[in-house]
């Protein structure tokens, strides 16, 4: 379909040389177009310019690439004019052109449409004759005026305290006029706006605006490939993965306007709800609108659909009669432009069978699509949504399953208001319910403060009168976000809704002062610091702080999550190590523990005082009689997690880390140690010192332990056993498996297992019964990797601790990793953290290794992950291909786990 020389893609009434599958080549929003046209819908003509081009500017300049497109974006202009029957340049009947962005995935706001291009001193008296409109004229020449100023000569506020300066323009002009709305302005106060720019302009910029057609174009198309190295894009690629090589497509359309009287509109809808995934059609328009207007949160939009209206009134207190009379849906307001909308929305979303986010204008009575893209959506909206699309046949059952975002179940996870606590709570404003979930925080009102808060460790809650790119990590990091103006599809909606993160929009009776820090509602006068609470399913704000409790699970949820089951190959353990643990785990699914560290039970009340006992013992039979405490505790704990887990797996881990770990370092908790223990200050400081080591992470540690004292591990497995037999007399048979940890050559396992066997036997004779039981050996350093056909002779399963398996084959510990890591994800020496996501090529290599020769040697030998890598989507992917058993994972990433498993299954 694509010749190496080719750049420029038309698309219009008759001709459509792009279609939705080349959107790598021509952009989400490009690729879009050309199949709109394909499909007979009225999308204005235009051209896209491909994502090869951007890449091209990125490596050569602008020069060549000038070279390598002017003559097909010449070919393309005269395609448009051929469409239109209008001269571009033409100063009597100008054709106007839109230059928008559109990389492959959608990002949205992330770079700038210029509207309006083709305008000038002469073009704008040409157009307000032929439409006999000069207002409109005028109107269309000032925004395009200062978007141009904005986007393509750099024309920004000085700082963060500053306003728009073109903005401050306009205020000013309203202010001489004594009017209120941008819609108060007339053809003269539009002009007289426009002569204020272009000052501006060359006093701030030191050059004219430009009044050349040709001129406009050639700049804007620039400022699109640039902007997709500007600081806003390059935050929103690294916050969703997104490849720099990628670039970004061009799209040059003809202009269509809303802004042309009351029968004009401009508006954004979906095929469904957003945030809950309800099958309704909604979306809001503003009349007499262009561009952004109604994302901008100038106006308060109106609903397009008449239920939409009815339920948006309810939050806003608008009674019906003001509804009717100042808010009309359009259903409402013109019912036969509202009916061809809805067919064409039900047309997209059958033929892309995914909910659309639709951005259409309405001209003087006629409809036009100008976008249409799979819509962002939240957690439980994608479920939902995959849900109900697979009841209505509209997809199947694998299709359902990857429509769903591993990670975006986190938030159906998440807490919300314990309803007692909320009920107490004071409402001091509502908002729109443009994000769900409940946050609680402080107040900050920049996003930056909002970065330097959160990093050092404080709850915060975003204020903002309404939301920009810039604000992207600000309110990554936030808790909530708050905004005073905007509607349902405002940047702060559609942004808080793709990260997941709850958010009130649009709360009027809310008045942020930026310069004083402070937000006011009503009389009442909130500062920087001050608690507040938002409820994003239900517009809410409230004063102070309210307790959580952990969400309910929908429907929808535990029949997708059913659907895993059907599909994935892995089992899903989970990392527990108490009884409450393994009850979340299983009631996410978790069909086994994969992984319980025994230490975390040496922490719990008072067992600590005995481990310490045993630590400082001079000899064995001091630290016998210590380990004789721990034992019936120890046996205790398994009892209580066994009998959580009823018949399923149960991996234990024989004590792990260096035993300084349980010694205080401080002096005032070493005298108090001192003091409980009957022992000296100086024999503690004695032995801390003793135990110190230079690389802890390398030290004294794992089945090391084990080895220079047995005893310790003769009580752990002890208490395994008995434990095990215990519970089993009240009917429930687990499946034992004992793991030993940090094993690099076969003669430690072999030492530990002799420890274990003998134990085993010892306890079976005593008890005059014997039960099956596994051993195993964990795979966490790179030794044991390379080994792992030897040690798989003598282990029964193998468990990867791909937590110490990649600081030791990286060589840097995950404790210091934080200096330079971050340096090094930046400019690409690692492409991910190697901590979060398995290194596939290099540890990933070492695991597959290890599989392939412990299979070989003991071909039914059980394979799993415990570690951070378990509940990683991209990683379990990885672990399904290597052939693992089993991944484990945080009790609360088991749900995730299960997911990814299931469409690891599906892809390959
Ligand atoms: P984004 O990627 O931020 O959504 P768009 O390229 O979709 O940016 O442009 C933003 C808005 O500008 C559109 O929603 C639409 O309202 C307006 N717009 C873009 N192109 C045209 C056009 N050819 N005619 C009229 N309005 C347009
Ligand atoms: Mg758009
Ligand atoms: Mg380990």
């Amino acid at each position: 379909m694509k010749s190496p020389e080719k750049f420029v893609y038309v698309f219009g009434s008759n001709r459509s040389e792009g279609a939705a599958a080349m959107k790598n080549l021509l952009g989400g929003k490009g690729a879009n177009l050309a199949e709109m046209c394909r499909l007979g819908i009225t999308v204005p003509s235009g051209f896209t310019i491909s994502t090869e081009a951007c890449t091209a500017f990125t490596e050569q300049g602008r020069d060549a690439v000038f070279e390598l497109i002017q003559g097909e974006v010449l070919a393309g202009v005269k395609f448009l004019e051929t469409e239109m029957g209008k001269s571009f340049g033409d100063a009597s009947d100008p054709l106007l052109l839109s230059v928008r962005s559109g990389a492959r995935a959608s990002m949205p706001g992330m770079m700038d449409t210029i509207l309006n291009l083709g305008l000038n001193d002469e073009a704008v008296l040409g157009l307000a004759r032929k439409t006999n409109d000069a207002r409109f004229a005028w109107d269309s020449y000032r925004r395009f005026v200062q978007m141009y100023g904005d986007v393509v000569m750099g024309l920004k506020p000085v700082s963060k305290e500053d306003h728009d300066p073109f903005e401050v323009i306009i205020d000013m002009v309203k202010a001489q006029k004594g009017v209120k709305l941008d819609t108060d302005l007339d053809a003269d106060d539009l002009k007289e706006l426009v002569q204020r720019f272009k000052s501006l302009i060359r006093a701030r910029i030191g050059r004219d605006f430009p009044t050349d057609p040709w001129e406009q174009l050639w700049g804007a198309v620039w400022a699109v490939f640039e902007s997709w190295n500007n600081e806003r894009a390059c935050v929103y690629r690294e916050l969703n993965d997104i490849p720099a090589s990628w670039g970004t497509a061009v799209n040059v359309q003809v202009m269509v306007f809303g802004n042309l009287g009351d029968s004009s509109a401009t508006g954004v809808a979906f095929s469904r709800d957003a945030g809950t995934g309800e099958d309704l059609f909604n979306g809001e328009f503003l009349v007499n609108a262009q561009g952004e207007d109604v994302v901008a949160g100038i106006r308060t939009p109106q609903q397009v659909s008449l239920v939409g209206s009815q339920r948006w009134a309810e939050l806003a207190l608008v009674s019906e009669e003001e509804r009717q009379l100042h808010y009309p849906s359009l259903q409402e307001l013109m019912p036969d432009i509202y009916q061809q909308l809805l067919h064409a929305e039900t047309t997209l979303e059958n033929h892309f069978r995914d909910m659309q986010d639709i951005e259409f204008t309405i001209q003087q009575g006629k409809l036009w699509m100008l976008q249409t893209r799979n819509g962002k959506r939240t957690g439980s909206a994608m479920v939902r949504i995959a849900m109900e699309m697979l009841q209505q046949g509209m997809i199947d059952e694998k299709t359902a399953l990857q429509r769903v975002v591993p990670d975006r179940l986190n938030e159906l996870l998440h807490p919300i208001f314990d309803p007692g606590a909320r009920k107490a709570a004071v409402i001091l404003a509502r908002g729109l319910p443009a994000s769900p979930g409940a946050a609680t925080g402080q107040i900050v009102f920049h996003a930056d403060e909002a970065e330097t808060w959160a990093k050092a460790g404080k709850d915060v809650i975003l204020v903002r009168q309404e939301t920009s790119p810039e604000d992207l990590r600000g309110m990554s990091v936030a808790r909530g976000i708050l905004t005073a103006r905007g509607g349902m599809t405002s940047h702060a909606a559609v942004v808080a809704r793709g990260m997941g993160k709850c958010c009130v929009s649009g709360a009027g009776a809310v008045h942020v002062d930026l310069k004083a820090r402070t937000m006011s509602i009503g009389e009442a006068v909130y500062h920087e610091g001050d608690w507040i609470s938002l409820d994003g399913s239900a517009g809410e704000v409230y004063a102070g702080q309210i307790a959580t409790k952990d969400a309910e699970l929908s429907g929808d949820f535990g029949k997708l999550m059913a659907l895993t089951d059907k599909y994935k190959r892995m089992d899903i353990r989970a990392n527990a190590d108490t009884p409450d643990e393994a009850m979340v785990a299983r009631n996410f699914g978790a069909t086994g523990i994969g992984l319980c560290r025994t230490e975390h039970m040496f922490f719990e009340g008072a067992r600590i005082l005995a481990v310490r006992e045993m630590i400082l013992a001079d000899n064995e039979a001091g630290r016998r009689k210590a380990l004789a405490k721990l034992l019936p505790m120890q046996r205790g704990d398994f009892e209580g997690l066994f009998r959580e887990m009823h018949d399923l797996p149960v991996t234990i881990r024989l004590l792990d880390p260096p035993l300084h770990e349980f010694l205080p370092h401080d002096e005032a908790n070493q005298r108090t140690m001192a003091a409980e223990m009957g022992v000296s200050l100086g024999k503690i400081r004695m032995r801390v010192e003793e135990l110190h080591e230079f690389n802890p992470m390398m030290g004294h540690r794992g089945c090391r332990l084990g080895i220079s004292y047995p005893e310790i591990t003769e009580m752990q497995a002890r208490a395994v056993f008995e434990a095990a037999l215990n519970v089993r007399a009240a009917g429930i048979h687990v499946k034992t498996e004992i793991m030993v940890p940090l094993v690099g050559t076969v003669r430690e396992f072999n030492a530990q297992a002799d420890v274990i066997r003998r134990t085993a036997a010892t306890v079976f004779a005593e008890r005059g019964e014997t039960l099956d039981y596994l051993l195993g050996s964990m795979i966490e350093t790179p030794r044991g990797a390379l080994m792992a056909d030897s040690i798989a002779r003598q282990a029964e399963f193998f468990s990867f601790g791909t937590n110490d398996l990649t600081q030791m084959t990286l060589g840097f510990s995950r404790d210091d990793a934080g200096k330079f890591l971050p340096e090094y994800l930046k400019r690409g020496i690692y492409e991910h953290d190697p901590f979060r996501s398995i290194d596939q090529k290099g540890v990933g290599v070492l695991v597959q290794m290890a599989v392939e020769k412990g299979r070989s040697v003991r071909p039914d030998l059980e394979v799993g992950v415990c570690g951070e890598h378990g509940g990683d989507p991209v990683s379990v992917a990885f672990f399904d291909q290597a052939g693992l058993d089993y991944v484990s994972c945080s009790p609360y990433r088991v749900p995730i786990a299960r997911l990814a498993a299931a469409q690891a299954a599906i892809a390959s």
